[in-house]
């Protein structure tokens, strides 16, 4: 299928007499207020009632919990803790959990409706949830994080649940944290349903009830979503067009290095420049993938790797401005840091044909305004990053029925539904005359619509 060129976003900057009705805050570079802006401008564009509007447009509840932790030096800290349910009118709240120092409610609660979006497109039986904890993990041992686990864990206990709401991995979480919120839910609920227990996160250990391929699954998700996309866009005539396609990416954790490893390694794309917390590197032979994401572990971030030295050319590289980082001319550029780091001035600089989205809401509407004006294609997360969410919900049907899959069963279901959801998406943007953003949103909004038509709102 071609694809038409990007027509004008419905993202636009005005306000809509919903926000008013609503009492949101009037600062515009509020992420919360931004990403709300996104759905009910397609919301609009659907012509979705009003009733649901409101209700999608706040979530559900909003759980805050402050509790302390004994660190290593014997002195209590008192932590902040964050669960957002957004919505659970297709299913059991559903999204991960981030540690970081700059953790806020707004944040949290844009990740969670970002969720139910996400969930509805995929058609997934889930709804859309987020959580965090304000902390600094880099920072703090192994026993800290344990601990901070444990009691944050215990602190929303009666908030979780294997079919209310169950979370999974973010930002600087990991299989063994999820293991640990496990044992915390299971030894502490009744001992006749503690096995179920397992259900109550996704993106465990494979030895503990994980599933396979569920670690790279959100980087695989992103690259299926690329073969499906890019020969409709004139990009690439056929997934042979892959080899030599030259690859930037933001942020080499567990997102951008699984998807840079099954470009490079699967389709013999070229990553030629890389950028996360501790710098910018550009190798225009395209990185060893798999080296520089054992230099991450080993270093815990990409700086260092310029100097590596080894037999081939995809060791080392050349430290580079943020500004050239940008403007390394690039087939596709994947953010897959954090959000709104694309702003204006990083969207001007963007030398890229397609911008696919690992992060959530990695660009502000300004950032994302450039990239239209510049004719940059924007595949957006709500799409590109489903597929971590779609494993995790076949890791949660796995531990539901006892019954385990082979890696090549859940790539094939993976794969199946990544291509189904971005083929949904292209037909809500020619039904619609919209962006691929746009449409993603109306591809979930309109399912999201039927739900509630057909359950109609109690009493
Ligand atoms: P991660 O902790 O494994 O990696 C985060 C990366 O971001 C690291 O490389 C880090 O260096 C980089 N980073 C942090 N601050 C930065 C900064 N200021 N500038 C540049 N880089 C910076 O996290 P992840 O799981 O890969 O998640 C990345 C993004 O993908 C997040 O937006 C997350 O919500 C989203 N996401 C993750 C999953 C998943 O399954 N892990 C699923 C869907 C969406």
């Amino acid at each position: 299928m071609t694809i038409a060129a990007p027509s004008p976003s419905v993202r636009s900057s005005a306000r809509d007499p919903i926000f008013d009705e609503l009492g949101f805050p009037t600062d515009p570079d509020n992420l919360y207020t931004q990403t709300v802006g996104t759905m009910i401008n397609a919301a609009n564009t659907i012509n979705m009632r009003h009733r649901v509007k409101i209700i999608l447009a706040q979530p559900k509840n909003e759980v805050m919990v402050h509790f302390p932790v004994r660190m290593d030096d014997g002195h209590h800290r008192l932590f902040k803790g964050y669960r957002v349910q957004h919505n659970n009118a297709c299913g059991p709240y559903k999204g991960g959990i981030r540690y970081h120092h700059d953790v806020h409610l707004d944040d949290v609660k844009s990740l969670a409706l970002l969720m139910t979006v996400k969930c509805a497109l995929m058609r997934l039986p889930l709804g859309g949830g987020k959580g965090g904890v304000k902390c600094d993990p880099k920072s703090m041992s192994a026993g800290e994080i344990e601990r901070v686990t444990r009691r944050f864990t215990a602190a929303i206990m009666n908030e979780i649940g294997p079919d209310y709401d169950v979370p999974a991995p973010d930002v600087n979480t990991n299989a063994q944290i999820m293991a640990w919120i496990a044992d915390t839910y299971m030894s502490s609920v009744n001992a006749q349903s503690a096995n179920d227990g397992l259900r109550v996160v996704t993106g465990k250990p494979i030895d503990m009830g994980g599933s396979l391929g569920r670690e790279k699954a959100t980087g695989q998700g992103v690259v299926d979503c690329l073969l499906e996309m890019l020969p409709g866009l004139g990009i690439v005539k056929d997934t042979s067009g892959f080899q030599g396609l030259r690859i930037s990416i933001q942020g080499f954790g567990n997102v951008g290095s699984w998807a840079g490893r099954i470009l490079e390694k699967k389709h013999g794309s070229k990553v030629v420049a890389v950028q996360d917390h501790t710098g910018y590197i550009v190798n225009e032979n395209g990185f060893d993938t798999e080296a520089l994401a054992e230099h991450v572990r080993q270093n815990g971030g990409i700086a260092g790797f310029e100097k590596a030295k080894g037999n081939t050319p995809g060791i080392g590289g050349t430290l580079v401005s943020e500004e050239e980082f940008y403007k390394t001319p690039v087939d596709v550029f994947i953010p897959a840091a954090l959000e709104q780091m694309i702003k204006e001035r990083q969207a001007r600089w963007l030398n890229a044909k397609v911008m696919i989205e690992g992060a959530n809401a990695p660009s502000t509407p300004e950032g994302d305004a450039i990239l239209g004006e510049r004719g940059i294609t924007v595949i957006p997360a709500v799409l590109a990053n489903a597929g971590g969410v779609t494993v995790s919900y076949f890791e949660w049907v796995q531990n539901k029925s006892c019954h385990y899959w082979t890696e090549e069963t859940v790539d094939a279901e993976l794969n199946r539904t990544m291509c189904m959801a971005a083929r949904r998406t292209l037909v809500c943007k020619e039904k619609y005359r919209v962006d691929m953003r746009s449409a993603a949103y109306c591809a979930s909004l309109e399912h999201l619509a039927k739900v509630y038509e057909l359950r109609g709102i109690f009493p």
